[in-house]
């Protein structure tokens, strides 16, 4: 990594962070679409695959382009290393795969991504790893769920769709008396507004998909943590092969040259929504991190940076009042993804955690009037102009 002109701010780094360019002296990193790499001699041969000598040697292992990926966004995080995979789930699966064996238990926020969700429920059970969750907003409930088996604590704050915030710092305390690992699913604030790692997780993971991108059109997945637990995530990753692609990582090291811009604008256009929408008549309840009337608020406010840029709604009169709202929206897209330049609308109940029961879903907070919102970079008063008229 060549370090031009090296600032400690995250806009300076999230740019001038770069891989080495070839002798052409390109401005602008290129992409290396190579699956394999070519050695001087044999001797250079041997030395590489008995790591001792640092180098690539295959696109499974390593890329140009994905370690470039990884070191910014572990400079990003303040963590010591990192791996990146496909999508976010490659990332949350060779996690937990890579330090969980049979016998072995999760405690996890109730509320976590529906495919998480999915993993601990159906999947990990027939490999005799068991879970249970704890709310995010009853921090008890956590102490009370550590088992003597109890590998990994696993948290999304916050969390989607419910938007529920826990404190970091105290749940790293926690995990640490226990011998425990913190796993924080990060992907809804991103490096730029909460950095897990600093507050004492083991383990940070972003869905690159989201914000990372944040244009809508690339998937990924980013591990981060410290040498010692990366060793045993690539360990897994390598063997099991959930590379992400060069052209994949050479985009999202791209966009997080933009990371920062564009998560002012999308944290200033969602507060003015959550503000707009806490006093509209049509609105039950507003979830957003930064406004006062969020329970956790003076957390939110400690270990985030802006609020982000998700607000979770509940518009009275339930799943047929949701679908009005949604269908009279303009300019908003109807889509399961967030973190795009473009608004969103997502009812959660009928896609993203349709697999939950009623009752599971209550626990989570989404209600059939629940809506999600991305807000995106479109103009603030084309968005607020869109919301007003669908509510009308
Ligand atoms: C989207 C998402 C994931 C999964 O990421 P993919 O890139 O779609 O695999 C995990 N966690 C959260 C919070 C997400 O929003």
């Amino acid at each position: 990594m060549q370090e031009e002109n090296q600032e400690e701010n995250f806009e300076t780094l999230a740019i001038r962070l770069q891989a080495e360019r070839t002798h052409f002296k390109e401005h602008s990193v290129p992409l290396y679409l190579t699956s394999s790499y070519k050695f001087d001699d044999s001797e250079e041969m041997r030395a590489l695959f008995a790591n001792e000598k640092e180098g690539n040697v295959y696109s499974r292992y390593a890329n140009p382009n994905t370690s470039e990926l990884i070191d910014k966004m572990a400079v990003l995080e303040g963590a010591e290393s990192g791996w990146v995979t496909a999508t976010g789930m490659a990332a949350i699966f060779t996690t937990f795969a890579a330090f969980l064996k049979s016998g072995d238990h999760v405690l996890a926020s109730r509320s976590v991504f529906g495919s998480t969700h999915q993993l601990l429920n159906n999947i990990f059970p027939k490999w005799g790893i068991s879970y249970t969750y704890a709310d995010l907003d009853k921090p008890e409930q956590m102490e009370q769920g550590i088992q003597p088996n109890t590998k990994i604590i696993f948290v999304e704050t916050p969390s989607n769709p419910g938007i529920d915030i826990i404190d970091l710092e105290w749940l790293a305390k926690l995990a640490k008396k226990h011998g425990v690992l913190l796993v924080v699913d990060n992907c809804f604030a991103t490096p730029y507004l909460q950095q897990p790692i600093k507050l004492g997780a083991d383990i940070s993971i972003h869905s690159a998909t989201k914000f990372i991108d944040g244009q809508g059109r690339t998937l990924g997945g980013v591990i981060l943590g410290s040498n010692k637990l990366i060793l045993e995530i690539e360990a897994f990753a390598r063997h099991s092969g959930p590379a992400m692609s060069p052209f994949n990582a050479w985009l999202l090291s791209k966009s997080l040259e933009t990371l920062a811009v564009r998560m002012d604008r999308h944290c200033e256009n969602a507060m003015k929504v959550a503000e707009f929408l806490e006093s509209h008549p049509r609105i039950k309840k507003v979830r957003y991190p930064f406004l006062p009337s969020h329970p956790q608020y003076e957390i939110a406010k400690k270990q985030m940076k802006q609020g982000g840029g998700i607000v979770t709604l509940v518009i009275e009169g339930g799943a047929a009042a949701a679908s009005k709202f949604m269908d009279k929206l303009k300019m908003f897209s109807i889509s399961a993804n967030l973190g795009d330049t473009r608004s969103i609308a997502t009812h959660p109940a009928t896609s993203t955690h349709s697999k939950l029961t009623e009752e599971q879903r209550l626990e989570v907070g989404i209600e059939q009037g629940s809506v999600r919102l991305s807000i995106g970079l479109e103009h603030i008063n084309d968005i607020l102009a869109d919301i007003k008229q669908a509510l009308s």
